[in-house]
């Protein structure tokens, strides 16, 4: 058993699934996006019109809408920056995701790994009253640190990227 693996009382007191976007929720090639987001230097503009339009990952907002239904608490957290808010926020309620908090890249961390600003989000998260016990994740790096931070993550797609 992982050390910092939580424990039956933990959990008892536990109430939020963390989900992620790009890839868990929403379909995501990335060799489509890598000139854009998966460098250092962020192109935000044409990535948000290209995940406009991306399809929704079925089984896994089946999952969410049935954690939501047993009163866990759902936050999103992603490596999409904070500033572009609303195109996610939109992208959500137009497929029926509930979820409690959005979580999203602070303003000018473009630079810093999708896996460091989501280790920061979790304290963020934290901070603000929610107690997560499970995360859905799907890049390599990110489902690691998941783990690292003590956190079960089911990952949902290959993540070598
Ligand atoms: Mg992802």
């Amino acid at each position: 058993m992982n050390k910092s693996e939580l424990n039956r009382s933990d959990l008892d007191n536990a109430d939020t699934v963390i989900v992620d976007v790009d890839g868990t929720l929403a379909h995501f090639d990335p060799t489509e996006v890598h000139q854009w987001v998966l460098s250092e230097k962020k192109a935000w503009d044409p990535f948000f019109e290209h995940m406009k339009q991306a399809p929704v990952i079925e089984p896994v907002r089946a999952l969410v809408q049935i954690l939501k239904s047993q009163g866990q608490r759902i936050v999103i957290c992603s490596g999409r920056p904070d500033s572009h808010r609303e195109h996610t926020l939109e992208w959500l309620d137009r497929h029926e995701i509930p979820y409690d908090g959005a979580y999203l890249r602070a303003l000018g961390d473009d630079e810093v790994d999708d896996e460091a600003v989501k280790q920061q989000l979790l304290a963020q998260i934290r901070a603000d009253g929610f107690s997560p016990w499970l995360v859905l994740d799907d890049r390599d790096a990110v489902v690691a640190r998941w783990r690292e931070l003590g956190l079960t993550c089911l990952q949902c797609a290959p993540g070598a990227f």
